[in-house]
Formats: C-alpha cells, sequence, structure tokens
C-alpha cells in the first residue's frame, strides 16, 4: 500500500502548495468556520492546519489514513451529486505516504481528543489521548523526504511560498465566511476575520490594488441557480487579467462555457483587449454537475451547459448595463 499511496501522491501532491489545498478542503468539508495555518520553509520542512471543524472519531483516525476511506460518499447515488470537496479518499493517504504526518483531533460529540501519527512507511501509531478542542489539527513535516525524485522538482522557498499563498487567497475568496490566518517561519502574512458575503473588506484583502474601484456586488437567482459576486471593469492603467474566480459550489473550475458566457455579458461595456475583472459565486443542485472528471483539474461537466450559459450571460448583461448606466 505504500507504493500505490505513493504513486497516487504524485498525482495529487506535487508540491505543499498541493497538500495545503487538499488539507484546507477537509477543513472546509467538516464545517470550520476558523481555519490556522503555519508553515516553516514554504511547507516542505512544517505544514500544519488546525481547524474548527466537525472532528474525527477515534475510530476513524488511523483508517483515515489508509486508502479511499472517505466518510463523504456513501453509494452511488452520493457520487451522483457530490456537495462535498473532496470524495475520493485519496488526499490523507497520499500525503502520509510522503511525509512525516501526525492528526490530532476531537470529535464534536466525543469528551476526548486523540492524535496518531505515520511515518510515510503506513505505520501508523493506536490513538493517543491528548488535549485538543473540538476540530482536527494536521502537521507534515518533511516532504518527499522518502522520495528524493520528487524532492528535486520542488523549487525555492520563495516559489513554493508563493504557490501556498495563491490557494490560501482563492480559499478565502471561495469562503467570506471562513476566518484564515496563514503564518511563515514563525511571522503571520495574513489575517482574514470572517466577514458576509457582500463585505469588500475581504475582497481588498485578498486581491489588493487588483480591486477596480468600480466593482459591484450583485446576488441573482434563478430558478435552481444562483449567481452572486462581485464584478468590475479593469482599469486603462494595469491589467488585471488575473483576477478572474468562477467558484461552482464552492469550487474553483474553470470551465469553457462559462467563460464566453461571461466574455458575452461584458460584451457592451468591454473595450477592446482588455479583460474582465471578476470573483463570481455559482450555486447549483450538485446532481446536475459533474465534477468527477479529474482530482485535481479545475474541470466540470454541466449537464445542461446551455442553461447555465444563457443564466451567467444575461445575469452579467443586466449587471453591466445597471453599473453603467
Ligand atoms: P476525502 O476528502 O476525499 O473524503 P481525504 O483523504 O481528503 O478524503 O480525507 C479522508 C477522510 O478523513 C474524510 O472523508 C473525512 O472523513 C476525514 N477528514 C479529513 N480531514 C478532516 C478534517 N479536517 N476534519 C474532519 N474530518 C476530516
Ligand atoms: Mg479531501
Amino acid at each position: 500500500p505504500r507504493l500505490i499511496n505513493q504513486i497516487a501522491a504524485g498525482e495529487i501532491i506535487e508540491r505543499p502548495a498541493s497538500m495545503l489545498k487538499e488539507l484546507v478542503e477537509n477543513a472546509l468539508d467538516a464545517g470550520a468556520t476558523s481555519i490556522d495555518i503555519e508553515v516553516d520553509n514554504a511547507g516542505v520542512k512544517r505544514l500544519k492546519i488546525t481547524d474548527n471543524g466537525h472532528g474525527i472519531l477515534r475510530q476513524d483516525l488511523a483508517m483515515a489514513l489508509s486508502r479511499h476511506a472517505t466518510s463523504k460518499i456513501h453509494d452511488l447515488d452520493d457520487l451522483e451529486q457530490i456537495a462535498t470537496l473532496g470524495f475520493r479518499g485519496e488526499a490523507l493517504p497520499s500525503i502520509a505516504s510522503v511525509t512525516r504526518m501526525s492528526i490530532q483531533s476531537r470529535e464534536q460529540d466525543a469528551d476526548q481528543a486523540w492524535l496518531v501519527s505515520s511515518d510515510g512507511n503506513n505505520i501508523t501509531t493506536d490513538p493517543q489521548p491528548i488535549a485538543h478542542p473540538v476540530g482536527t489539527t494536521i502537521e507534515t513535516r518533511d516532504l518527499f523526504y522518502n522520495t528524493p525524485a520528487r524532492r528535486k522538482f520542488l523549487r525555492t522557498d520563495t516559489t513554493e511560498f508563493k504557490h501556498l499563498d495563491q490557494v490560501v487567497r482563492r480559499m478565502a475568496l471561495s469562503r467570506f465566511d471562513v476566518a484564515f490566518k496563514l503564518s511563515h517561519n514563525g511571522r503571520v502574512v495574513m489575517h482574514l476575520p470572517a466577514v458576509p458575503a457582500d463585505d469588500p473588506r475581504r475582497l481588498k484583502m485578498v486581491c489588493g490594488d487588483n480591486v477596480p474601484e468600480n466593482s459591484v456586488y450583485f446576488d441573482e437567482q434563478r430558478e435552481d441557480m444562483r449567481l452572486s459576486g462581485w464584478a468590475g471593469l479593469p482599469s486603462f492603467s494595469r491589467s488585471q487579467a488575473d483576477m478572474q474566480y468562477f467558484f461552482l459550489n464552492g469550487r474553483l473550475i474553470r470551465d469553457k462555457t462559462v467563460v464566453h458566457a461571461i466574455r458575452l455579458g461584458y460584451q457592451d461595456v468591454l473595450f477592446h483587449g482588455r479583460h474582465p475583472v471578476y470573483v463570481l459565486y455559482l450555486e447549483m443542485d450538485p446532481a446536475r454537475v459533474d465534477v468527477n472528471v479529474h482530482p485535481t483539474k479545475h474541470e466540470v461537466r454541466f449537464r445542461e451547459s446551455g442553461q447555465v450559459h444563457s443564466f451567467v450571460f444575461r445575469t452579467l448583461q443586466a449587471v453591466m448595463s445597471r453599473s453603467a448606466g
């Protein structure tokens, strides 16, 4: 199982940032409202994430480290309508196979927290009692210490940290209602309190100067689809092509249909060659989307992409004409 997990880890875990993405997704899936991340040497030496989610039961702790142990999918119907960010049960065993890892967790109804640790060789300790509030702390050390070939692909701490920072920013944009804190080598580098979805402070703290002055918040619902978020026009002085985020049911996606619909919605107000600036959230019945395409690629398949296209296009067109007029 160790080898299989290491092979799977190659698909999912390329660098500290991909590890962090999986761990933050798990915290969000557990209903956390506060996520605290500490890293040393860009997460290669040490990465620690603490959440206040519902925690893991003692009997599930050791199992979470073995392959395909997911609590999120129970039958084929669940697979047809995935409402969680994770669903394959691959992340923890993959991470465990390429790091020295420990998990401390207290389940919400348990009267005690438990600790398990593993050393990358799938040697996992029996749960030990430990003091920890409701929620989970996962700590990894020495990423790829046992797979030197992969360690060689790691870049400088500066580069790896940039990737980590990107992950935290994306996650922070996906959930304004969750507080995030990021510390690097003992210094707090990002501290984002939870705010309401329409509060521009989170947007400013995450995207800084990339947020155009003219950005407007909107929230439109039609039948079973809801599109909300921030849309703005790029300034003339600078390129803001990188501020384009589209979240589908909390998951950042890249989709041709969506990109096309957005461009079309902007077409009356966008000068030639400029890029729209947006942070958008589409919510719809998970049964109408297939997210089961690839574990890390941000791809989805809409069952009725025509409906999604016209809803996104029409909504943005209306928002743009309102804000222009
Ligand atoms: P998946 O997210 O695909 O279910 P993972 O390997 O990421 O698989 O996690 C395995 C399981 O461990 C999850 O299904 C969940 O039950 C549990 N788990 C992992 N992280 C957390 C967490 N932070 N809080 C609560 N449960 C967690
Ligand atoms: Mg997961």
